[in-house]
């Protein structure tokens, strides 16, 4: 029997009015339907803002300590329920078992360091030009925050916008990718539990069109956090400043990793190779072109291809690369190397479905040669387990292009050369940038965000920076 979970509003469980529901899907075995979600209309949606914006300011009264102790009891609640939490993320997304776990890890990690954060809110003591005046900057919450996540990390990357804009006193209003709701779903459980007052969160699922557009629109929504294609990011930016709103967007990428002449070919193929393939290469940050100096060229592609011919491909549940998530996806990845042949590229290895493996939504690892720049393939962002190699004659060439595309969300050098590295640093035009690393793997304490189109710039994620967003800043001259 397949279980049908509700949306929750006001601190209660409730069925969409129109009786609705969607379906979400193993991407291993289509065949099974893990659990029936709500399919909510924009109605749902206005309900859980009122009620969202009904709760705002008494959660906004209530002191950061508490605040923090409900984060904390939650993260402490998720923690206890860690494997089941991982298993549901593998059944719905795919993940493969350790990048599952470690998801879930973040999350509970989110939970407790902006618990610490919610106790240190509260503002700042100045020195003021008249002795008597008391002068202060006093942090306040913003009001009620709209937050909108995609399917590639379902539990952490809600987790990392709700956690701060509960820390500093907003109600929230939440619509998690249909593709797996349900980490979201646990998540808001295990808040009621820890003693979330009613209203203060409210996660509503369905369609992004109705759902989402309802509370980016609705009156009383006060600031939108979007993460997701840029796309979809570039409406829900305008949307939400046309409507007057904060509006923070964290969109797609076309991750480089240049390879020097000085680097160790194998070394840049493992780096390649797991900010490539790692996550079925469905994160924004995957490395999707590898940039490589002439000298090292041949040995490199031959130590990725390699790389790539030995990764494990089956179920996330037991393998080293799960599925992609859904049949869109897995169609997508498999136009653009279609694409990519029809432009001249080379298909080094991967390229198709593995065999014994058309049931579920699963792809080779694929890697791509004689790839030229102005290619789609070293130009759009394919979301899927697809390394596009470029050849080039020096760092500068390197360089120009690993910045010449859209996007610039993380960038990484593999290199022996510390002036070559510097310049890197310096020069290259993305949000995160890593020398002798892969692209992918943040820290949750330091900001992130991307630079172009794979961000709207303005605010930064995580760390102290992912606070800024959900607060205002009062300064109070007090005589
Ligand atoms: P998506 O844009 O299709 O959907 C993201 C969310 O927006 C979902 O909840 C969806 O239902 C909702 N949505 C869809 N249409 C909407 C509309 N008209 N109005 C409001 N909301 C709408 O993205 P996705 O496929 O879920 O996620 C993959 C994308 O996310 C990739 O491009 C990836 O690079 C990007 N991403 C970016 C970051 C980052 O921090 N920069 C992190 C993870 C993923």
């Amino acid at each position: 029997m397949v279980e049908t979970r509700e949306n929750y509003i006001d601190g209660e469980w409730v069925a969409t009015e129109t009786g609705e529901t969607l379906d979400v899907t193993n991407p291993a075995d289509p065949s099974e339907v893990i659990a029936q979600y709500q399919r909510s209309t924009a109605a749902d949606a206005s309900t859980a803002v009122e009620a969202a914006a009904d709760a705002q300011s008494e959660w906004a009264a209530t002191p950061g300590p508490e605040r923090g102790r409900i984060l904390r009891a939650t993260g402490a609640l998720l923690e206890e329920r860690k494997s089941e939490l991982t298993d549901l993320l593998i059944a719905e997304e795919g993940k493969a078992r350790p990048e599952a776990a470690g998801e879930v890890q973040r999350a509970i990690d989110i939970f407790y360091y902006f618990a610490t954060k919610a106790a240190d809110l509260g503002g700042t003591v100045k020195g003021a030009s008249a002795p008597s005046t008391n002068l202060y900057v006093r942090t306040e919450p913003v009001g009620v925050a709209a937050l909108i996540t995609p399917w590639n990390y379902p539990i952490a990357i809600p987790a990392w916008k709700l956690a701060p804009a509960l820390a500093a006193g907003n109600s929230v209003v939440l619509k998690p990718a249909s593709q797996a709701p349900g980490v979201v779903i646990e998540i808001a459980a295990a808040l009621d539990e820890a003693g979330l007052p009613d209203g203060v969160l409210n996660v509503v699922t369905g369609p992004g069109s109705e759902v989402g557009t309802e509370f980016i629109e609705n009156d009383g929504t006060d600031l939108v956090s979007f993460t997701g294609s840029s796309q979809v990011g570039q409406l829900v930016y305008d949307q939400a400043t046309d409507a007057g709103k904060r509006v923070q967007t964290e969109l797609g990428g076309k991750n480089p990793t240049v390879v020097s002449a000085s680097a160790d070919p194998a070394e840049a193929a493992d780096i390649v190779a797991s900010g490539g393939f790692g996550t079925t290469g469905q994160s924004c940050t995957a490395c999707s072109r590898a940039i490589v100096h002439e000298d090292v060229y041949d040995d490199f592609v031959a130590e990725l291809v390699e790389q790539a011919e030995t990764i494990d491909i089956g179920p996330g549940d037991d393998h080293e690369m799960g599925p992609q998530v859904s049949d869109d996806e897995l169609d997508s990845t498999l136009e653009y190397i279609d694409v990519a042949q029809s432009e001249g590229a080379t298909l080094a290895t991967g390229g198709g479905v593995p065999e014994g493996l058309d049931d579920g939504y699963f792809v080779e690892p694929t890697v791509f040669t004689d790839v030229e720049p102005d290619m789609r393939i070293a130009q759009e962002e394919v979301f899927g387990p697809v390394v596009a190699v470029l050849q080039v004659e020096d760092f500068e060439e390197g360089l120009d292009v690993a910045n010449g595309v859209e996007y610039g969300l993380s960038a990484s050098i593999v290199t022996d050369d510390h002036t070559e590295a510097n310049r890197f640093v310096e020069e290259a035009e993305a949000g995160v940038v890593k020398v002798n690393e892969k692209t992918t793997g943040l820290e949750l304490h330091v900001p992130f965000g991307g630079f172009k189109r794979s961000s709207s710039e303005t605010w930064r994620e995580q760390g102290d920076a992912g606070l800024d967003f959900y607060t205002i800043e009062k300064t109070v001259y007090d005589n």
